[in-house]
């Protein structure tokens, strides 16, 4: 068997974190919640376990199949099948089906750009222009199966272009916007797209970035030539934003669709047909090309989304997350828009002009639900609470986490200062692998705990385990395991299946292996403390990153932290940390000395850092997660040899080995 890093040891992770507070659900929320009781939710997760099938039969009604599925699931590990014998196209239950209710004239996406205009886009009108954009594909010979690249920033029509592909059964890759020619070209050429679409810029910090030139640049590439045509969105005016339409390849946007002569239907296509390919963002390792099938992947966005946001007609819902991401997959559009959602969509940096943008658009967009990120939240508690408390809040009812632990200060910062105390926060833990939310507290049905991803959602079952695959007891740490299939995992990794069975079915036998370290409370709630190959083993006690990461950002200095192990002759592993300070901090060694003891009170002596380095910032993979792996290599003084193709800015990991010198 194939033991990932670190997970050779015989004893589990110590879990330390001493966090004890907890949240009851606001009695308001919970009054006009979906699910108003621990045993509501409790009856809900039983027989989604229980009886899958009627389960997800009542859940999905709202969604369109052209046949109904004849068996729930075929389990072949590590492959798993799920609502076998439906058809559907994924796009009719996006947009078709709202068509004949109120929700056609509802705006479906409200977009801001970062220069403050704004426009937007009904349920009708989103529809109207991805029939156009699908018929536009059709002509130009994609097929279905077919793969087709999205390289666009964050406006309404990287929906559109999404949407399109699903109505013709073709499979979208969307690559981030940040990412570089050779990214793209790596991404072009691993999934063999045929074309790609983009447009010619994008807003950032006031700066036009030229997505359009960068798509040259893949594709002069030889290794990028499966990719023939282009179709270029324009966002600016050619005054603002040039760009070089090379004769026979690139087509205007405009130009194909209003050269559409035919209206195409909706392709049908069987339960399993494939969606999209994501690759992940890279946080460990070289992006893995994950790919995610019909059915089973819709029925998991839109009941997570329903339920997890508690959505209501009238809600204004903002995911802050890229498209690029999987959280902007099932969180921006194919979850919300299946649940006819109005989805607010920003264009641009958190921080243009200032640290005031996110909270200046709450106010005016009387934005109702929030989900983000903890790194968002970090950077913005940096600021102060100035920023927020310059705006009116009052519309938000609900907030949400994703993407990494949260630190509990991080947590009770957001309930405070931006939740004002009344809104729940649903921590959700899950992966681009498994396509939707699998942990959280349903709002209004259980407290919340800062820093726990609380309860199992439906048709979840997991555990955590030793190395061996024994269940530990509460409170111990270990292997965060999926014990069963669930309707929205990955069905593979593209083009690559023995890297599938091996990254996720080969640690522990039976389960799919989450490559994260967990302790269960005897409340049953889950705590992520980290990843498994992450974890730290000091002086015989291992500690997850997020615990000793808490531990440091809990003091007030401390805006963010990020804790590694560095190979030490005399202890076998020396404790580094690196930290990043809220303003009006010097960066000092008394300051070193009285973190080092704030470490020994929350946690232990033991758990006390040999290293604590000052930092402007962290390296982060362009979703915004702490690269552990390169603060590794820093800390013992070494190159990295690993992928770095999604590390947000490499003058971060430059100015860190700098100041070693
Ligand atoms: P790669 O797999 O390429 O290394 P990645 O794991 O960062 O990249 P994603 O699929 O975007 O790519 O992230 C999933 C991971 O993010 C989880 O395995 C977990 O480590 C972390 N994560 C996500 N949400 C949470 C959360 N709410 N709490 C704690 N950790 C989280
Ligand atoms: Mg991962």
């Amino acid at each position: 068997m194939l033991a990932p890093q670190g997970v050779t040891m015989s004893d589990a992770i110590e879990s330390l974190l001493k966090e004890n507070r907890r949240f009851e659900p606001p009695a308001e929320f919970a009054k006009e919640a979906r699910v108003t009781s621990r045993e509501a939710y409790e009856a809900l997760y039983r027989e989604s376990v229980d009886d899958p099938d009627t389960f997800w039969r009542r859940e999905s009604e709202a969604l369109v199949f052209r046949t109904p599925w004849t068996k729930t699931l075929e389990w072949n590990l590590p492959h798993a099948r799920w609502f076998l014998g439906a058809t559907l196209n994924v796009s009719e239950s996006c947009l078709d089906r709202h068509l004949s209710t109120p929700v056609a004239n509802k705006t479906a996406l409200l977009w801001e750009g970062e220069n403050g205009d704004t426009r937007k886009l009904t349920y009708a009108e989103l529809h109207r222009q991805t029939v156009l954009l699908a018929s536009a594909l059709k002509q130009l010979g994609i097929e279905k199966g077919d793969r087709v690249a999205i390289y666009m920033g964050m406006i309404p029509e990287v929906a559109v272009a999404m949407l399109a592909c699903a109505r013709i059964g073709a499979v979208h890759t969307v690559v981030f916007g940040g990412f570089s020619a050779d990214a793209l070209r790596d991404r072009i050429q691993d999934s063999q797209a045929k074309l790609v679409i983009t447009q010619d810029g994008a807003s950032r910090r006031g700066q036009i970035v030229p997505l359009k030139n960068t798509v040259d640049r893949a594709l002069e590439q030889p290794e990028a030539k499966s990719a023939t045509k282009t179709i270029v969105f324009r966002h600016f005016g050619s005054e603002r934003c040039t760009v070089d339409m090379k004769e026979g390849r690139d087509l205007w946007w405009d130009d194909v669709l209003a050269s559409v002569t035919t209206e195409c239907a909706p392709e049908v296509v069987d339960a399993e047909h494939p969606l999209f390919i994501l690759y992940t963002s890279g946080s460990t390792g070289k992006p893995k090309g994950v790919l995610h099938t019909s059915a089973g992947y819709l029925v998991g966005a839109h009941v997570t989304t329903k339920y997890v946001f508690d959505l209501r007609d009238s809600d204004i819902y903002w995911c802050t997350a890229d498209v690029g991401w999987v959280t902007g997959h099932s969180y921006l559009v194919y979850g919300p828009l299946s649940n006819g959602a109005t989805c607010f969509m920003y264009e641009g940096a958190p921080n243009y002009p200032d640290w005031g943008r996110f909270w200046s658009m709450v106010e005016r967009h009387k934005i109702t639900i929030l989900y983000t990120a903890p790194t968002a939240i970090r950077a913005c508690m940096r600021q102060g609470d100035a920023w927020p408390a310059k705006h009116d809040l009052s519309s938000l009812r609900l907030l949400g986490t994703v993407g990494e632990p949260i630190n509990p200060e991080a947590w009770i910062w957001y309930h405070h200062t931006i939740g004002r105390g009344r809104c729940p926060i649903v921590d959700t833990w899950w992966q681009t692998e498994t396509g939707s939310i699998m942990l959280t507290t349903l709002p209004g049905a259980a407290a919340s705990k800062p820093g726990s991803t609380g309860l199992p959602l439906f048709g979840v079952v997991l555990d955590v385990v030793t190395p061996k695959g024994e269940a530990v007891g509460p409170n111990e740490g270990g292997l965060l395991v999926l014990r069963k299939p669930w309707p929205s995992m990955a069905r593979t990794l593209w083009g690559d299946d023995e890297r599938f069975r091996q990254s996720y079915f080969n640690t522990i036998e039976g389960c799919y292996f989450t490559g994260d370290g967990a302790r269960r409370d005897e409340d049953g709630y889950m705590w992520v403390v980290g990843r498994i190959d992450d974890v730290l083993n000091v002086a015989g006690h291992r500690i997850g990153t997020a615990e000793l990461e808490s531990a440091l950002v809990s003091h007030p200095a401390v805006a963010e932290a990020a804790a590694v192990g560095r190979p030490d002759d005399l202890k076998g592993t020396a404790l580094v940390v690196f930290v990043s300070l809220r303003p009006g901090f010097s960066a000092d060694q008394a300051l070193r000395d009285q973190l080092g003891e704030h470490v020994a009170k929350e946690i232990g002596r033991f758990a006390r850092p040999d290293v604590i380095r000052f930092a402007d910032s962290l390296p982060k993979t362009r979703s915004g997660k702490i690269m552990r792996r390169l603060l590794k290599d820093v800390a013992a003084g070494r190159e990295s040899t690993g992928d770095t193709s999604t590390l947000e800015d490499f003058g971060v990991l430059a100015k860190l080995r700098q100041d070693e010198d």
